[in-house]
């Protein structure tokens, strides 16, 4: 028989001995947070690359050209493409004139440039030539395909995306050249024209050449990350993001069949409702979190730069993983690199008020975590709507605008596998990315793409995939992205051809032992 005393005396032991195992958790966590290792110092300060000034010039005509992808390729304008093509040919002469360029499906470029040891794995720079529409003209401060330069600003459409990168690229190119510059390795260079429509014919068809001549790259380097100064929740310093992965995509219609008929007598069961159901539960039960690849690396990386609070979260994930990563799904930035997200992009059903439709149709795009799989996806949207009723089909390309697409590519893109971090090809970039920063510590990290990428083709021909272009992003600018208004100041584009310059002169540094291709 127990007493009230024993009783009580045992519950003081008990709280006595939790409060000591607390105690010492915490004591844990803590030392964990003081044990980060202190950022790395950045590298000593270069002379800055000679880049001409003519170079912004270059870059504002660029974007004059109309060089537009559309849903529907029929509106594209080809001659755009054939007119900037003769740009590039009078704006850098020494890179046409001494590097081989082919055409592939007539408009996108590729250019290789021998290097001193074709033994080695070549190294590929990639950008696209082409643009997303502009809705409305008129609400740009500058005509978007003026080619203004004004306020220290290059303005108009593809001045972040991407044609900073197609020219920066010529640019470093053309400066090395002048210098008499031999590359370490071959170095290729890819610009697709229909980026902003999957890549269908241009960056997959380069790389379907080069997979069929037997081309393996040391590394990858296209668009996708960028320098970010005061974007990042509780960073006070710069951050140079270097994307490592990018997430898989996919878009599935969901279509419900119904009576058609008269409204005046409705059934119980409709093809709207059915479908209303389903899309609410999708809405209702979002892919569970969980904060692993880039996205973790990336915040341990940050961590010795982070508040105290948070350094303490970070630096004991081992244990609070799962409640960062609830943590992130608050913003939808940053839910988007802990999770499969769910967008309910497109409903369609019913075309006069007072007649029953005999079918509803939706899309719904899911942009998926490096882990998750198309077909696993399916089945978890399956589980989730749970209605035979609903039907379930991944779209095509071209479905999107056509509606049908029947035998068309598919759309569906498995998520990319992660590229190494400290890997040879990964300090060349990072290296280079301080280099041309020139403004003290920076925070070099890698990080998750949430968008789509050229660069998706090259994963399986290349050891590492890296995605940067050195344009810097401040907190009003991601919206510039396919927005209004997309400019790039003229010093960020100088520091971008910056970049790859150092890339190219850093190629001396891929040490061959060190190569994994080599190994
Ligand atoms: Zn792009």
């Amino acid at each position: 028989m127990v007493t009230r005393a024993s009783s009580g005396r045992r519950w003081r032991v008990a709280l006595l001995g939790l409060g000591g195992a607390l105690l010492v958790l915490v004591a844990v966590l803590v030392v964990n947070a003081l044990r980060l290792p202190a950022p790395t110092p950045p590298p000593a300060v270069q002379p800055p690359a000679p880049i001409p000034a003519a170079a912004t010039e270059r870059l504002a005509q660029a974007l004059r050209f109309r060089t537009v992808s559309h849903d529907d390729p029929a509106q594209d304008d080809p001659s755009q493409l054939i007119a900037l093509r003769g740009f590039l040919e009078r704006s850098f002469p020494r890179v046409h004139a001494q590097l081989a360029r082919e055409l592939v499906s007539e408009h996108s470029l590729v250019f290789s440039w021998p290097g001193r040891r074709p033994d080695l794995p070549p190294v590929l720079l990639m950008g696209h030539q082409d643009v997303v529409p502009v809705e409305d003209e008129r609400a740009w401060t500058q005509p978007p395909f003026g080619g203004v330069v004004a306020g220290g600003f290059v303005w108009g459409r593809g001045a972040i995306d991407d044609k900073q990168a197609v020219l920066g690229i010529l640019e470093a190119c053309e400066a090395l050249l002048g210098e008499g510059f031999t590359p370490a390795r071959t170095v290729y260079l890819a610009f697709g024209h229909d980026e902003e429509a999957s890549g269908l014919e241009g960056a997959r068809r380069i790389a379907e050449r080069f997979a069929a001549r037997g081309v393996r790259f040391a590394f990858v380097l296209d668009e996708g990350g960028f320098y970010t100064e005061g974007t990042l929740p509780g960073l006070t310093v710069p951050a140079a993001l270097i994307g490592t992965a990018e997430k898989g995509y996919l878009s599935l219609e969901l279509t419900t069949e119904g009576e058609p008929g008269h409204s005046s007598r409705p059934p119980q069961q409709m093809a709207i409702g059915i479908l209303a159901r389903a899309l609410e539960r999708l809405q209702a039960q979002p892919f569970p979190a969980r904060l692993e690849g880039a996205p973790r690396d990336m915040l341990v990386t940050l961590a010795p730069r982070l508040p105290f609070g948070q350094r303490v979260a970070l630096a004991n994930l081992w244990l609070l993983s799962p409640v960062v990563a609830r943590g992130l799904t608050s913003e939808p930035s940053s839910a988007a690199m802990v999770r499969t997200t769910t967008a309910l992009t497109i409903v369609e059903g019913g075309y006069k008020e007072n007649v029953l439709p005999g079918r509803a149709r939706a899309v719904v795009n899911f942009r998926l975590l490096p882990g998750d799989t198309v077909a696993g996806t399916i089945a978890r949207v399956r589980s989730i709507v749970d209605d035979e009723r609903v039907k379930l089909r991944p779209l095509s390309a071209g479905g999107a605008a056509g509606g049908a697409g029947q035998g068309s590519e598919p759309l569906a893109i498995e998520p990319a596998a992660a590229s190494r971090v400290g890997s040879p090809g990964w300090r060349v970039v990072a290296r280079a990315t301080q280099e041309a920063w020139r403004q003290g510590d920076l925070a070099v990290t890698p990080w998750l793409l949430t968008g789509a990428s050229d660069s998706r083709y090259f994963v399986p021909l290349a050891d590492d995939v890296y995605r940067f272009t050195g344009f810097t992003i401040r907190p009003p600018d991601a919206a510039r992205f396919h927005g209004v208004d997309e400019r790039i100041a003229v010093g960020d584009y100088r520091r971008a051809i910056e970049v790859y310059y150092r890339v190219l002169r850093g190629l001396d540094a891929l040490d061959p032992s060190g190569d994994p291709a080599r190994r």
